[in-house]
């Protein structure tokens, strides 16, 4: 049983238009900008064939114990092994990477919690991924769906994670991808996509000018696209951090989720995940969505602050390469987001985001790169202006690993003392 026995619809989220399935490949026909598609399933005859309980018996702890909720016609650990459900236990063989993506820690922070006056604080380490990223969820459904085509390329534009996400799990599996980077990308995260044997263009441009090249050369070339806000897969597989935060806290779902957000994908599908878990009753609230971005790249707080679903497009510039975004590919659910849950957006300038790194690893022990602390920055901010309920029970997602960008790292934390190999070097400093 997998999302594909229940899936009934694609419908556009500018003109509303429900496509059914079979009928559309990537957005809505009718060519609105960002005309992005929900996916959606019938909720009444999943809700009659699955329940928390079965689910509480599947011992796989990745992402794919969510197949049911899940477009793909096999499942990731399938896909790479063949093996048969309920084979895979925490410490037995995993079939691939592929196999391996989501199930990451949410780790209680209860000193957090303590020096912000909140209740309880949980961290959910996306980091951990086999990429390192959050973008590995989405990279796993789209190179199922290039399989299941038949395809024999795949392709992406990225500010650098969702690539290194698509060029690791394409490896998985032998898929060729090519990937459309800016030159400016990390170079962790540009010796993962060389690593991994993708064909990598460094595009002498901005992300958004790697973006468009590349729908031009998978029109071209005919190779399958997994584009953010272009794909209305990566949605599906992003959600899958809600599905696992809400089982994660026993179906008591939190009173706030804060994530980062750059083009708006993963805030997107951090709402499509909790929609679907109330679609199935299997949560009773919906969390306040908080979206942060980085004070040079805050279109969508623009527009939250004016009340709009038009995003100006700006000139992009800060630390957190992975959320420095011109033109928001997915605005409109990244707004609807916030908006529809009572949420807010929040901006943090690059010297907060600098601190928070530490402040992070320090006292939740979890070492996230500039992006993947931009929400914890977005946090401390809302703490910092009263803004929080002592009541709250709080999920900051931590969406990249800190390893993924070392300058910025050392950036935040200066250099460590040197000394000569002598006891007597070490008590010289010791002693002050
Ligand atoms: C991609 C990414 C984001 C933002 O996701 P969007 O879908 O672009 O909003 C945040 N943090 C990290 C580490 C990312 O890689
Ligand atoms: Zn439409």
């Amino acid at each position: 049983m997998t999302g594909l026995d229940y899936l009934t619809t694609f419908r556009c989220v500018v003109c509303g238009a429900e496509h059914p399935r079979g009928t559309v490949e990537y957005v809505c026909p009718c060519g609105a900008d960002f005309c992005v598609l929900d996916t959606l399933y019938d909720y009444a005859r999943l809700r009659a064939d699955w329940d928390r309980d079965a689910l509480a018996a599947n011992p796989d702890p990745s992402m794919w114990r969510y197949t049911p909720l899940l477009p793909v016609t096999e499942d990731g650990q399938r896909t790479t092994e063949g093996k048969a459900d309920g084979q895979r236990g925490v410490m037995q063989g995993v079939a691939s990477p592929l196999a391996n993506v989501g199930g990451t820690p949410l780790y209680a922070a209860p000193r957090v919690a303590q020096a912000l006056g909140v209740r309880e604080v949980w961290i959910k380490d996306d980091g951990r991924n086999p990429t390192g990223s959050l973008k590995d969820r989405a990279s796993a459904v789209t190179v199922l769906k290039a399989l299941e085509r038949g395809a024999q390329t795949i392709t992406t534009a990225s500010s650098g994670n969702a690539a290194a996400a698509l060029a690791g799990m394409a490896a998985s599996v032998g898929l060729r991808a090519v990937i459309f980077v800016p030159e400016t990308a990390p170079a962790a995260k540009v010796a993962q996509l060389l690593m991994f044997g993708a064909e990598v263009y460094l595009v002498q441009g901005t992300y958004d000018q790697a973006f468009d090249l590349c729908l031009d050369a998978s029109r071209e070339y005919g190779w399958y696209c997994r584009n953010t806000g272009y794909n209305p897969y990566t949605v599906e597989g992003k959600k899958t951090v809600s599905l696992e935060i809400c089982e994660q806290l026993g179906w008591d779902a939190p009173d706030r989720i804060l994530v980062s957000v750059g083009d708006g994908n993963i805030i997107a599908g951090v709402w499509k995940g909790l929609r679907d878990l109330a679609e199935l009753g299997w949560i009773e609230h919906m969390p306040r969505i908080t979206g942060v971005q980085a004070a040079g790249s805050d279109g969508l707080v623009t527009a939250w602050e004016r009340g709009t679903e038009t995003v100006e497009p700006i000139h992009a510039q800060t630390i957190a390469d992975s959320i420095c975004v011109g033109i928001p590919r997915d605005p409109i659910r990244a707004l609807r987001a916030v908006r529809e849950t009572g949420g807010e957006y929040v901006r943090v300038t690059d010297a907060s985001i600098l601190a928070a790194m530490p402040r992070l690893a320090q006292t939740a022990g979890v070492f996230a790169e500039p992006a993947g602390a931009t929400a914890f920055a977005g946090l401390l901010r809302l703490a910092e202006q009263g803004r929080l309920d002592p009541d709250e029970r709080i999920v900051v997602i931590v969406t990249g690993n800190g390893l993924k960008d070392i300058p910025s790292a050392m950036r935040a934390v200066g250099q460590a003392t040197r000394i000569e190999p002598t006891l007597a070097s070490l008590a010289r400093v010791l002693g002050g």
